[in-house]
């Protein structure tokens, strides 16, 4: 996709420099918990995750694969901590940053807006050691419809396969 230099314009207007030099995302958040930016094209709106938008805007095409911190913040956006990376190179960075060492244990500290990654995370995990949707379901507390949906990728399918993430974090 390319942008405009209003969408340039408006995009910049809604981050916040901090201490650490993040480019922090002002805007609106989407269910995955990451900033979410508009842009108009044809009559709509399209709704994309606005550090993929930075990457895009500032850095090159980031078509089929995942767009990864440096700095760990989900809310950050600046160009220069943003790196380009496939599903299982995520993983693997996030294993190594400790964010994902247990993701079972993720769920219950991660409140908000992540939550619902992390229990998708765990959900993975957990089908990946083997267990089946009900025990998985009532362990993590969510519906077995759910856990369904999450294991044949319907949705969060982007966070990998059950097997890939055990094979992963092992
Ligand atoms: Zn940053």
């Amino acid at each position: 996709m390319t942008y405009s230099s209003s969408d340039i314009t408006r995009f910049l207007s809604k981050i916040k420099l901090t201490d650490k030099g993040c480019w922090e995302w002002q805007g609106g958040v989407n269910t995955a918990g990451y900033g979410q930016f508009a842009i108009h094209r044809g009559g709509k709106f399209i709704n994309k995750q606005a550090h993929r938008v930075s990457y895009e805007m500032f850095k090159g095409d980031a078509a089929g694969k995942n767009v990864c911190h440096t700095c760990d913040n989900r809310y950050c956006v600046r160009p220069e901590h943003l790196w380009l990376g496939t599903q299982a190179e995520n993983i693997r960075d996030a294993v190594a940053k400790g964010r994902l060492s247990n993701p079972v244990k993720t769920v219950w500290y991660r409140k908000g807006r992540g939550r619902d990654e992390a229990r998708a995370y765990a959900v993975l995990w957990l089908l990946g050691k083997g267990w089946n949707i009900k025990k998985t379901a009532r362990y993590i507390g969510v519906s077995r419809a759910l856990v369904k949906k999450i294991k044949i990728g319907e949705i969060w399918g982007h966070l990998g396969r059950p097997a890939t993430l055990v094979s992963l974090l092992a």
